[in-house]
């Protein structure tokens, strides 16, 4: 359906790499070496995991709108936590924040088929990244997951200065990887960052969507597993 496709941009995060799955590993062994179990006089991190979660959505969906810089995405997430939870966000220890932020990066929970895709598809065709993350954070998930090798070229929003749904970052991407964009396909997990902004800058896209939410009308491909990647490609 897509063999004439020569170029293929991937997004990162809740895509290849299982986002989610990373860093409620990552809160987990945090919240018991800062012994938050006393704190929230909660056995399990669960609740925690949870509420924090929520956030941390919230807070990427304002980062991705340019809405909220980094500090403050950063500062948000663990401050609303506590106060939800009813405890005073300044009882947040900030070392905690950075060993989050060390640690997380280093998980390699990717979606399942993550590799064996990546391999189907890395002999025929181009494979891109075009990532809305943080500069050391995306180079500590490529080298842990092992994923760097599969790029041709990889664009990291912090370096280049703008986000997805940007056009001018799919323009660079495309500058960057010498794809035509008629060629060249986008495949992500964020019905506006990946899907809209790809397709308004004249790409077709994919939305990866894996948790099966309502399939906007304007979106004309999607797949739930990236397996279906291989009968696609
Ligand atoms: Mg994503």
């Amino acid at each position: 359906m897509f063999t004439h496709k020569k170029d293929i941009f991937f997004d990162l995060d809740h895509t290849i790499w299982d986002f989610d799955k990373n860093a409620e590993e990552t809160l987990h062994e945090l919240y018991f070496k800062f012994k938050f179990d006393d704190l929230f006089q909660q056995q399990t991190a669960d609740r925690f995991i949870e509420v924090y979660t929520v956030n941390n959505h919230r807070v990427w969906d304002l980062y991705h709108h340019g809405k909220i810089d980094k500090a403050t995405l950063r500062k948000l997430r663990f401050a609303d936590t506590f106060t939800q939870l009813g405890v005073d966000p300044d009882l947040f220890p900030s070392s905690f924040e950075d060993e989050y932020l060390a640690i997380c990066p280093t998980k390699t929970n990717l979606f399942p088929h993550a590799i064996e895709t990546l391999d189907y598809l890395k002999d025929k065709y181009s494979l891109h990244l075009i990532s809305n993350g943080f500069k050391e954070a995306c180079q500590s998930k490529l080298q842990h997951s092992k994923l760097g090798p599969y790029f041709k070229t990889i664009v990291i929003s912090e370096i280049y200065g703008v986000n997805k749904p940007d056009p001018r970052i799919f323009e660079y991407a495309l500058d960057n990887g010498k794809a035509a964009k008629e060629s060249s396909i986008m495949i992500g997990d964020n019905i506006d960052a990946d899907v809209r902004g790809a397709q308004n800058v004249g790409m077709d896209a994919i939305f990866f969507n894996p948790i099966g939410v309502q399939k906007p009308k304007d979106i004309n491909n999607m797949i739930i597993d990236l397996k279906e990647l291989q009968q696609l490609f």
